[in-house]
């Protein structure tokens, strides 16, 4: 291996590793922001008596419509507010 070519690996090595961390980063600071929010959503979540699903208001980075629907059968709908979804509106 020729010095030139050495250096070049460094500097790749260098630029994914930064690449790395960056992401990281913000993949931490958007899961500490989800976090905050989570009780807040728990709260939010309806159950829709015209299509039987549950559904809950999101934060627009979790679906641009701002709202979710989530499949039958994985939430428990004792104890939830009846509400139509915007779907069924
Ligand atoms: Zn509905």
């Amino acid at each position: 291996m020729s010095k030139d070519e050495e250096h070049i690996i460094d500097w790749i090595l260098d630029k994914t590793d930064f690449k790395t961390q960056k992401e990281r980063f913000r993949d931490k600071k958007r899961a500490s922001q989800f976090d905050n929010r989570k009780h807040k959503i728990d709260n939010m979540i309806y159950y829709c008596e015209k299509c039987k699903c549950c559904w809950s208001n999101v934060p627009k980075y979790v679906d641009v419509i701002k709202w979710r629907k989530y499949p039958g059968g994985v939430m428990p709908t004792i104890g939830k507010k009846r509400k139509s979804c915007p779907n069924c509106k």
